[in-house]
């Protein structure tokens, strides 16, 4: 049987007992007792013989507790009582009486001082258990510097025994650099009576700990420096952890300088606010500025500050995350243009706190707005060659009008020239040259848009119009292909935000695209199916499908791709800029096919957001 041995707690100490040596002294104090007592009760010798019961009390101080102390004083006491009342009785007029006061005063007064005894050594031995558990290392060095203490919390930090320590020279065991020199140090000591200061150590298997060494000066008598006792607290962790903090620290200011990044924090209601170093490169606030939500206010472009009261107002509702994008008007007429996601991190009944990321991004929105720029001037030059590839169909468009006008032109002047005019007749003609003009101009109309260039508008389009008038300038053009086009329109109304001229260069390249590949593939049936339905989650969606050959799995990926053309006389743009302008609209464009069965383009377009507003 494993027989685990553990601490005992005697009077609040820690011992670690020698099972046997603990038996032995407890059967010495009971064969003890015993002893005494049967001399006591057997023998008629005239002397105070339970005296001896004081050895039994003064064994069972190291071997009990306290409470164990008091038992066997008791227990003795009663031993005694019932030796002297087996051997007298109840007669209390001999020697033997005093004797039994005698003996019981021993045994009182022995108890009292071992208890008392017992007290002082339990709490010194606590103390020495405390010292032995401190972490710090304890020293206590003479005036030479020879070590002369050393407190087991050296012994792990240094790693030499205190036999090994004691007796060396403290500079020599472990060769401290200090912050300050030796001598600064001595020179402190000796005047104040104390030092502290961070100090470099060597241990035993070389390594180096820092230290914070806290110093004091002991003096004799004679007020002579006697020894210098010194406290030494390990804080190479801590040292560590403070370099890695500030490596990272470095760290992030370095990725946020890159990224033009900065850091903010803000607490709500007070409106105090943290800023990183980057952050406040970005506002352009003085590093001695404390920046207050009403500085940040004050930086932000006139026409945006109601945006960023919007934020603010969603921070004050506490909003798990605020997002907004804004510009900010320096003091030289600058603008930037910055972008801030903070997210609520503490939420207490009185405050909260956000903290958060912005991010200048005035060049991404420079080169955002130039690519615009040369995808707007892309498609205008594509819209212009479209037009170029309807020139004949409108000139037809045109055409028809004017002859139309030249015939009623020239029978109203017949009916004029008449002997008796017939001047119902010219008015006819005449409403009929009015009407035929309108329809000219209406196509001249149409085409002077799509060939103007404008920047991009944002506004709410009826989508029905939009492709109506698409049509308009194709149907010619459908017409003399032979291309049946085939309507069908879930809504009349549905709306979306964008730019008219670009969906309609959009639903034009499609319908083009769709017809050239019936036409190239000299396809019989000719049919050109648009149709338009909502789908599920607020979109508009167009499907324009034609009954032509199609489009190949290879040719597929790389549909969209500029400069992808299987035509001859193609420039491969058409797809390209069809996405660009969808995308623009926060849309999605895509294609499918299915062999024998024809091309289908689809558009999705996000409905109209402003027409609720
Ligand atoms: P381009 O018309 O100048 O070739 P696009 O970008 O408009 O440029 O079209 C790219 C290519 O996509 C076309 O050359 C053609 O191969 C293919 N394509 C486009 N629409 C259709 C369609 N409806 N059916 C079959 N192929 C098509």
């Amino acid at each position: 049987m494993k027989i685990i041995m553990e601490p005992k707690v005697i009077a609040g100490a820690y011992i670690r007992p020698f099972l046997s040596s603990l038996q032995l002294q407890r059967l010495g104090a009971i064969a003890l007792s015993s002893a005494i007592f049967v001399i006591d009760t057997a023998s008629s010798i005239h002397i105070a013989i339970a005296v001896l019961y004081v050895a039994v009390i003064l064994i069972s101080v190291n071997i009990v507790s306290k409470k164990g102390v008091i038992r066997v004083s008791f227990c003795c006491i009663g031993l005694t009582l019932i030796a002297f009342l087996g051997g007298h009785g109840l007669n209390f007029h001999d020697g033997s009486f005093a004797r039994f006061l005698v003996s019981l005063s021993a045994i009182g007064i022995t108890s009292f001082l071992a208890l008392k005894n017992k007290a002082v050594s339990d709490e010194l031995q606590e103390q020495v258990r405390l010292l032995a558990q401190t972490h710090d290392a304890i020293i206590v060095r003479d005036m030479d510097h020879i070590i002369t203490k050393w407190s087991p919390g050296a012994e792990k930090l240094y790693g030499w025994s205190r036999s090994q320590a004691v007796g060396q020279d403290f500079r020599t065991l472990l060769c401290p650099q200090l912050m300050t020199s030796w001598d600064q140090m001595m020179t402190c000591l000796l005047e104040t009576g104390h030092w502290e200061g961070e100090v470099v150590e060597r241990c035993r298997d070389g390594a180096c700990v820092t230290v914070i060494s806290r110093c004091s000066l002991s003096r004799g008598d004679d007020n002579v420096p006697k020894a210098i006792l010194a406290t030494h607290n390990d804080i190479s962790d801590r040292k560590r952890a403070i370099e890695a903090l500030q490596r990272s620290e470095a760290f992030l200011t370095g990725a946020q300088w890159l990224s033009q990044t900065g850091s903010i924090g803000l607490i709500i209601p007070s409106g105090e606010m943290y800023w990183s170093e980057e952050a406040r490169r970005i506002f352009e606030f003085s590093a001695d500025e404390q920046p207050m939500l009403t500085s940040v206010m004050n930086r932000t472009h006139p026409d945006d500050v109601d945006l960023v009261k919007m934020s603010i107002k969603d921070a004050f509702q506490k909003q798990p995350h605020i997002k907004t994008e804004y510009r900010l008007l320096m003091d030289d007429g600058r603008v930037k243009y910055v972008q801030m996601l903070a997210q609520l991190i503490l939420d207490g009944e009185d405050d909260c706190e956000y903290v958060g990321a912005l991010m200048d991004v005035t060049d991404a929105k420079m080169s955002e707005e130039a690519l615009h720029r040369s995808e707007a001037q892309l498609a205008h030059v594509s819209r212009v060659a479209t037009l170029g590839e309807l020139a004949a169909s409108i000139a037809h468009e045109v055409n028809q009008p004017l002859s139309a006008v030249t015939t009623n032109g020239t029978a109203g002047l017949r009916w004029l020239n008449r002997e008796v005019p017939d001047l119902a007749e010219v008015r006819g003609a005449i409403e009929r040259m009015v009407s035929e003009t309108n329809r000219a101009s209406e196509v001249i109309r149409r085409i002077r848009a799509m060939a103007r260039k404008t920047a991009p508008q944002n506004v709410p389009l009826n989508i029905i119009e939009v492709i109506d008038e698409s049509l308009a300038l194709v149907d010619r053009e459908l017409k003399r292909n032979k291309v049946v086009l085939d309507l069908s329109y879930d809504s009349d109304a549905a709306k979306v935000d964008g730019d008219r001229v670009q969906l309609q260069q959009v639903i034009i390249n499609l319908l083009m695209n769709g017809m050239q590949a019936m036409t190239n593939a000299k396809t019989k049936k000719r049919t050109l199916c648009l149709s338009l339905q909502y789908s599920e989650i607020d979109e508009v969606l167009v499907d324009i499908k034609d009954s032509g050959p199609g489009i190949t799995s290879d040719q597929m990926p790389n549909l969209f791709e500029a400069f992808f053309t299987t035509k001859s006389e193609g420039m491969g743009m058409g797809l390209s800029i069809c996405r660009s302008i969808i995308e623009a609209h926060g849309g999605r464009i895509w294609a499918t096919s299915e062999k024998g069965l024809g091309a289908t383009f689809h558009l999705a377009l996000p409905l109209s957001k402003k027409e609720h507003v």
